[in-house]
């Protein structure tokens, strides 16, 4: 579980992890596969977000999938893209989390994930929670917890106690 005092500072930050969908490069399910390879190399992202045209969160696109799909038995071919899309080699089961999420969740999922990407509760896709955004909050608190607090660990503060008893 993870303590009041650290769930606090931490959560101060809650409001900067989110990055708005509007500012998410994003695919749509039907797309072709050559049109997400075109906005993956654009980006620079090795992964983004896939929507459907009721902009519900589907899935992921990365470059890997789309290298998969361009294999033959002898080289790689991008005429292997033509006829195929997105949601032939998307990635489904992404994790999801809504924007009242609880903190453990979040840290959860970033250890194996590096975004996660925010539904309401009709799955409509509202932005991504980034490993960084939530690393510079980590950073900051590593930071300011011992300049604004004074850690005493337990057995210390026993040992206090005792000695004050005693006087
Ligand atoms: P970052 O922590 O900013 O490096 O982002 C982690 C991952 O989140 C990136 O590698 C992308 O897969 C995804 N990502 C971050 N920002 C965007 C964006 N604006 N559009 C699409 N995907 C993004």
């Amino acid at each position: 579980m993870i303590g009041p005092h650290v769930q606090r500072l931490l959560m101060e930050s809650k409001d900067e992890f989110m990055i708005d969908g509007e500012k998410i490069a994003s695919v749509m399910d039907t797309n072709p596969l050559s049109h997400a390879l075109l906005v993956l190399s654009k980006v620079r992202y090795s992964k983004i977000p896939v929507v459907d045209k009721e902009d519900h969160f589907v899935g992921l696109i990365g470059l890997a999938e789309i290298v998969d799909e361009m294999f033959d038995l002898t080289r790689i071919d991008s005429e292997n893209l033509n006829g195929k899309f997105v949601k032939d080699a998307m990635e489904t089961g992404i994790p999801t989390l809504p924007l009242d999420f609880k903190l453990e969740d979040l840290l959860h999922i970033l250890v194996d994930h590096s975004f996660i990407p925010v539904v309401d509760e009709e799955n409509h896709f509202l932005g991504i929670y980034t490993r960084r955004e939530v690393l510079k909050a980590v950073n900051r608190l590593a930071h300011q917890l011992e300049v604004h607090n004074v850690i005493v660990p337990k057995e210390e503060l026993t040992e206090i106690e005792e000695k004050l008893k005693i006087s």
